[in-house]
């Protein structure tokens, strides 16, 4: 499939300098090198491809020094040097939230979330949608696209309005209405299949191995997508003082996210921006979509496709593209990977709610009930550094807690009444 994309897909000659520092893709399994442009398969043995830098001495000061948001990372990313002057929707530089009371309540001392819910489109997604539409511009593309659980395609066909270039945006069926509108209302071209993501993602790489000029952010441009996911990873370290945590938790869908954070702080460590140490990653899923969860928890490395059916629909993906390395950064770290039920999700976005006053969606959600499960069962050490990642609005996912958060009562206007319900 992968080597039917590679050919049909022609790229006007590169500018110098389209990809900053980046010297080349790189396969993560036999490290083969390939040029830069728009592939993302292996040609010797289709493994996935990465890319590669040259990384010139970068200091602390030249990136305080950039602009609050994901570009003051350039120098580490596939983008030219002036990529803030493109029309973007400049994602990133979230905050990063001490949580006392969460704290508290988990009895995790020293506790941190990254909250990347006000992001442009209200998830983490803006950041590796960046990314990918700097390539897609720099390859000539003249088409915007992506499969996705939902979050991505609010993130393609913002960024993609914001740039002037057509989007097209493929989403599973029985996506949530919020999700929807929220594609609809920047893209005439938003198409609903009928199949979960892996049919929808099935779908995209055939039109990308038909259609030419079509730059899939997740398919065929998917290695500098990806690297958007580093910038989580910078950011919480330059926001704790250039310095790494102890522990992360992190939800996996396609477990690109995990990998890249994990990359990140491996780059800050070579790169002599933070000091090196042991940290532990920890993986988050929804038991009706746990893969990967399921593999750790049985000891394999091989890793079973499941068809998902759970409320945590942004990470329901049955057969996740980096879900392996997923289950060797756990592992290597000393983390784990835990999953948790649709009831404990939603447990995790109310606690969320009203211990930090931060409304997440599903995907948070998960996160949390996670994180507490971790706890619970002894796999994190409540005595470290923790920061959990917040990836999703919770106006999303409305209907999720629906049915368990409401009025307390419905009186009439009357002093009277309101006395009678005990509030006061
Ligand atoms: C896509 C998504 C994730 C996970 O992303 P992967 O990189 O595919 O693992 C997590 N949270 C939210 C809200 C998402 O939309
Ligand atoms: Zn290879």
């Amino acid at each position: 499939m992968s080597a039917v994309v590679v050919e049909k897909t022609s790229v006007a000659t590169l500018r110098e300098g389209a990809f900053g520092n980046a010297t080349n893709l790189s396969c993560r399994e036999c490290g083969h090198l390939v040029e830069l442009g728009p592939h993302y398969a292996c040609p010797e043995c289709f493994g996935p491809l990465e890319i590669a830098y040259d990384f010139p001495a970068v200091t602390r000061e030249e990136i305080e020094a950039g602009p609050r948001n994901i570009w003051r990372y350039k120098a580490l990313l596939p983008v030219p040097t002036d990529i803030e002057t493109s029309p973007n929707t400049e994602p990133g530089f979230t905050r990063l939230l001490k949580a006392h009371n969460l704290g508290a309540e988990l009895g995790i001392d020293n506790l941190w979330v990254k909250d990347d819910s006000t992001n442009p489109t209200n998830s983490f997604k803006d950041r590796v949608v960046a990314c990918a539409l700097s390539a897609a511009r720099e390859f000539g593309s003249k088409v915007f696209a992506c499969p996705s659980t939902g979050n991505l395609a609010n993130a393609v066909a913002a960024a993609g309005a914001r740039a002037g270039i057509k989007t097209v945006v493929f989403i599973p069926s029985n996506l949530e209405q919020p999700k929807q509108v929220n594609s609809a209302i920047f893209t005439e071209s938003l198409v609903a299949v009928d199949g979960n993501y892996d049919d929808v993602n099935k779908l995209a790489s055939e039109i990308a191995g038909e259609e030419d000029g079509w730059a899939f952010v997740n398919v065929n441009v998917r290695p500098y997508y990806a690297e958007g996911s580093k910038t989580l990873g910078y950011e919480i370290a330059e926001q704790l003082g250039w310095r790494l945590p102890d522990q992360i938790v992190i939800p996996v869908a396609s477990g690109s996210q995990l990998t890249k954070v994990h990359k990140a702080f491996q780059e800050l460590i070579t790169l002599g921006l933070v000091e090196d140490k042991p940290y532990r990653v920890f993986g988050a899923q929804a038991e009706g979509c746990s893969p990967v969860s399921v593999a750790y928890k049985a000891g394999v490395d091989a890793i079973r496709p499941v068809k998902p059916d759970t409320i945590a629909k942004s990470l329901a993906i049955g057969n996740p593209a980096d879900g392996i390395y997923v289950l060797d950064i756990c592992r290597e770290t000393g983390g784990a990977v835990e999953d948790v039920t649709d009831d404990e999700v939603r447990d995790g976005i109310v606690l969320l709610a009203r211990t930090e006053g931060i409304f997440t969606e599903t995907a948070g959600g998960t996160t949390v009930a996670v994180l507490r499960k971790l706890v619970e069962t002894g796999q994190l050490d409540t005595s470290l550094e923790t920061v959990v990642i917040n990836t999703g609005h919770g106006l999303k996912t409305l209907d999720a807690v629906a049915g368990r958060v409401g009025p307390v009562a419905t009186i009439a206007p009357t002093y009277a009444a309101f006395a009678a319900t005990g509030i006061a």
